[in-house]
């Protein structure tokens, strides 16, 4: 049964070493987290199974890593300078500050409880700002990236121009975006700095429909594929009053996050919106002719765009199961091997010198193909232990039979199942069990 209870994953994390709070000698630095030696591996492997997903089993979609820091003019053509804002009040009694819009009762603040103590609302600009050069101010400023998808955008006649593509195919990126949030919260489910998986796909204007229920589909089963029960997922379309101006249709994977359903994913219709705005402020032509209808177009743009960092916790969530082995209670990872940060554990029955070469040579080899670990502290059932709870699908035993039947023992994380493997079968059993 999934974690029932944010704090089951947020103390595993913490134990485990998948996610620690940032600058936390310091006392924390507000909704920022580091990822440990696990969950640097875990999102890693989220990433990774996109790519994988969305690049590398398609000729259709290409992948780039495009600025972090970019102009203002890019945000201005794009509509963030104007519009990427919340509104936000002031209450006049306490000096706190709120979104409107989150606010139970507009008249009460949630603070002090003082009526109608709020400023009028202002926009506030969710970007951040800083300055390129040695000189700050008017004209060195420059901009975080709130979102990774202008970068394709920008890229378009470049990667039209260079990679044989052609409409329909994509452009897509993974990397860090930041938002200057007020009301982070949940973990790593919102935070300031965060990590996007988005891509682009550029179609002829009338093959939009199809294409986006193409990717929402698409998009779904990539949460189910990887572990996540379909009962936990749904697909919500917006209403139209929460749509972007430009889109013409939105629709978001949801998960059942212990506080209620939290977005994952949102795949939008984009329309010919950002690549007509990046036409007209740069004067650059950024559009298609097709030489077999010699006709000249602007794309319309399906996006899938994701959290990289909350869709770990999420499958974190879906993996995270209680169970008795033995008469002892078990906590364990039920991860997707794909998902889980090792996909192997190399364990030494004792740590007596004649089981340590074998050992080392089997951890040598499999450590070439997968991510593994190799561990000789502790008693067996406790090292067992700790490799359920950190998602490990299998172990490998050495113990003093080893070094007369060439056999090692394979242990199952899920069932708990142990089986005899010959040494010169092991690496061909592993990857039989883990699916690559
Ligand atoms: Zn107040």
């Amino acid at each position: 049964m999934p974690a029932t209870d944010l704090d089951q994953i947020v103390n595993l994390c913490k134990r485990r070493g998948f996610v620690y709070p940032s600058a936390e000698i310091y006392g924390g630095f507000r909704s920022s987290y580091d990822y440990g030696p696990l969950g640097s591996l875990m999102l890693r492997n989220v990433k990774d199974a996109w790519v994988r997903s969305m690049v590398q089993t398609r000729d259709d979609v290409v992948l780039i890593d495009a600025s972090i820091l970019s102009p203002p003019q890019v945000w201005e053509a794009s509509g963030h300078l104007a519009n990427f804002t919340d509104p936000l009040v002031d209450c006049t009694k306490c000096k706190q500050r709120f979104r409107e819009d989150h606010l139970e009762d507009p008249d009460t603040c949630p603070n002090c409880g003082a009526k109608g103590s709020f400023t009028a609302a202002r926009a506030f600009n969710l970007m951040f700002k800083t300055f390129a050069g040695p000189v700050e101010g008017a004209g060195a400023e420059v901009y975080l990236r709130p979102e990774t998808a202008q970068g394709m955008f920008l890229n378009f006649a470049n990667v039209l121009q260079t990679s044989r593509k052609k409409p329909p195919f994509g452009i897509a990126q993974v990397g860090k975006s930041f938002r200057n949030e007020i009301t982070p919260g949940n973990f790593i489910f919102r935070t300031r700095e965060f990590e996007q998986m988005e891509m682009e796909f550029f179609v002829p204007p009338e093959e939009g429909p199809k294409w986006y229920e193409y990717w929402c589909n698409e998009r779904l089963n990539w949460y189910i594929d990887l572990g996540i029960p379909a009962e936990m997922l749904k697909m919500r379309p917006h209403d139209a009053d929460e749509l972007s101006h430009y889109s013409t249709g939105t629709s978001d994977v949801e998960f059942m996050f212990p506080w209620g359903w939290g977005e994952l994913e949102g795949i939008a219709q984009r329309t010919d919106y950002d690549l007509k705005q990046h036409a007209q402020h740069s004067g650059q032509k950024l559009e298609y002719f097709d030489q077999a209808t010699n006709e000249r177009y602007v794309p319309y743009v399906i996006e899938p765009a994701a959290g990289a960092t909350r869709t770990m916790a999420a499958f974190l969530l879906a993996a995270y199961d209680e169970d008795v082995v033995n008469d002892e209670k078990r906590s364990v990872l039920r991860l997707h091997p794909r998902l889980a940060p090792y996909k192997v554990a190399v364990l030494p029955l004792s740590k007596k010198d004649t089981l340590t070469p074998l050992a080392k040579a089997l951890y040598a080899d499999i450590a070439e193909r997968y991510m593994c670990e190799y561990d000789e502290t502790q008693a067996i059932g406790r090292r067992y232990r700790r490799q359920d709870e950190i998602g490990t699908p299998l172990c490998v035993t050495v113990d003093f039979e080893s070094l007369e039947d060439n056999a090692v023992t394979v242990r199952d994380r899920d069932s708990t199942e142990q089986v005899r493997v010959p040494i010169a079968e092991l690496l061909p059993e592993i990857s039989a069990r883990l699916g690559f």
